[in-house]
């Protein structure tokens, strides 16, 4: 019998906000552990939960960003369970109002392009971490990650198979990106995935049993764990290898298994209720439309635009595309100096290596567009060369400085001085007679050697073809 997979996906995705849900503390990873911590947060008694706008801001751009109806009146719940990582037991969530409903998200895998319906969005709190120190076999908390702002975005069991949720994943991270909603950094837990997956015979209406994965946080275990997934539950049904329970599955990537953790929770464990300590949050239309107002263009329209009006290439649109800053950085400099290709390779090949060299993410640019519009145009009026340019960026990568008046203080403007250039041949030529006698025997690679010589003495400062000319000139006379 042939069968096939549906698969649904809760996303949590840490929001890109400076403080915490319901208080003030810092919401930034890292740190000393329970540096971020109030008695708000600790869950002290008498404390009350205050919400972050911010985090309504971000919510409400998610769900536009991913074509959902926005709730104008949005509430929070409580979601009772006991775990050490949560001082309050309880987190607060929303369930009967999330703040963004009924959307789609269109992915594009090998078998053309599908809609994923979203359910719904909501925004909740993250719970602390535990550590576990096996040096004195005991356990720590560090509630650092404690109310850290969260959104979680569930899809309809819309998917059916690995390749399809690997797209409907990038997808998201690319949209979510772009709207400065998060980083998105699976790697950094700022991206974790449920993966809630069945199998039915081909054609069938009715849903399979159903298990769920937890927290899954990098691509390749997502497809994995999916594949394996999958064999199971067909071996089960096929075979009688086990008996298939609705489960919590937890996902081990070394091992390449699944294993049973615990009974699927069903919403009424959970006892969900209004949270009297929060008040709804009601959306009016002047905060509605300011967040429609800053939605950016989609990538696809960016990557289109970039290719039809500014006459860029595919390969160069596609870069570019990838992270917002680069786009927005490419768009400043490109207003400024209106060379799309030369824009296009500074950050494509020069901006990437400092990045590289720096170890940072493409999306932790902060070089200034217009800085680098003005700096092609020293390049290309000729006032100063390629490879002082190179020279002037790496300084601009750190410091936000004027490329103009940074190389005419640092000496980069390219001279016009042919008395000097000529001045700097003659000392060349007088310094190394066996090169001359080289070039006029024939030897055409001789001439580097003397080109070399008055490009460095001259800084650079030299448009190469003039110095060329002018090099050729003097030998020739000798
Ligand atoms: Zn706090
Ligand atoms: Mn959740």
């Amino acid at each position: 019998m042939k069968y096939e997979t549906v698969i649904g996906l809760e996303v949590h995705i840490e929001l890109a906000t400076e403080s915490k849900i319901f208080c003030s503390c810092s919401a930034k990873f890292g740190g000393e552990q329970n540096d971020h911590v109030c008695p708000a947060c600790a869950g002290m008694p008498g404390m009350l939960p205050i919400v972050n706008k911010r985090v309504v801001d971000l919510g409400m751009t998610a769900g536009m960003m991913l074509n959902c109806h926005i709730n104008r009146t949005t509430t929070f719940d409580k979601k009772s369970y006991y775990y050490p990582d949560l001082p309050n037991a309880y987190q607060t969530t929303q369930w009967f109002a999330p703040v963004a409903v009924n959307g789609t998200v269109e992915i594009e895998t090998s078998k053309g392009k599908k809609n994923v319906r979203i359910k719904q969005i909501h925004m909740e709190e993250d719970a602390g971490k535990l550590v576990h120190d096996d040096w004195t076999n005991t356990t720590l908390v560090d509630f650092n990650r404690t109310s850290v702002p969260l959104i979680e975005i569930v899809s309809q069991p819309d998917l059916s198979s690995a390749e399809e949720v690997v797209a409907y994943l990038e997808r998201l991270r690319s949209l979510l990106r772009f709207a400065k909603v998060s980083d998105c950094r699976m790697e950094q837990g700022s991206m974790r995935c449920d993966v809630n997956l069945s199998v039915r015979p081909e054609g069938s209406d009715k849903l399979g049993i159903r298990t769920e994965m937890k927290n899954m946080n990098s691509i390749s275990a997502i497809t994995r764990a999916i594949e394996y997934e999958v064999a199971r539950h067909i071996d089960a049904i096929e075979n009688g290898t086990e008996e298939l329970v609705q489960e919590t599955r937890r996902w081990d990537d070394v091992k390449g298994k699944s294993y049973a953790m615990r009974n699927k929770e069903t919403a009424g464990d959970y006892r969900y209720f209004p949270d009297p300590n929060v008040m709804p949050v009601v959306i009016d239309d002047e905060w509605y439309d300011g967040i429609k107002a800053t939605l950016p263009e989609f990538p696809e329209v960016k990557r289109a635009r970039y290719i039809d009006q500014l006459g860029l290439g595919e390969y160069d649109a596609d870069q570019l595309v990838e992270s917002r800053a680069f786009c927005d950085c490419f768009e400043e400099a490109y207003a400024v100096c209106g060379n799309a290709k030369e824009v296009a390779n500074y950050l494509i090949s020069d901006c990437m290596n400092l990045l590289n060299k720096k170890q940072m993410t493409v999306d932790m640019l902060t070089l200034e567009g217009k800085s680098l519009g003005e700096l092609i145009n020293l390049v290309t009026e000729g006032k100063v060369s390629r490879p002082n340019a190179k020279k002037i960026l790496a300084v601009m990568f750190e410091n936000d400085i004027n490329p103009a008046e940074y190389a005419e203080k640092e000496g980069f403007i390219v001279s016009n001085d042919t008395g000097k250039i000529e001045k700097v041949i003659a000392e060349a030529i007088a310094s190394d007679p066996k090169a001359v006698a080289d070039f006029k025997g024939g030897k055409e690679k001789a001439l580097m050697a003397l080109f070399g010589k008055c490009m460095k003495e001259l800084k650079g400062n030299c448009d190469p073809q003039t110095l060329r000319e002018m090099l050729i000139d003097a030998v020739n006379k000798q």
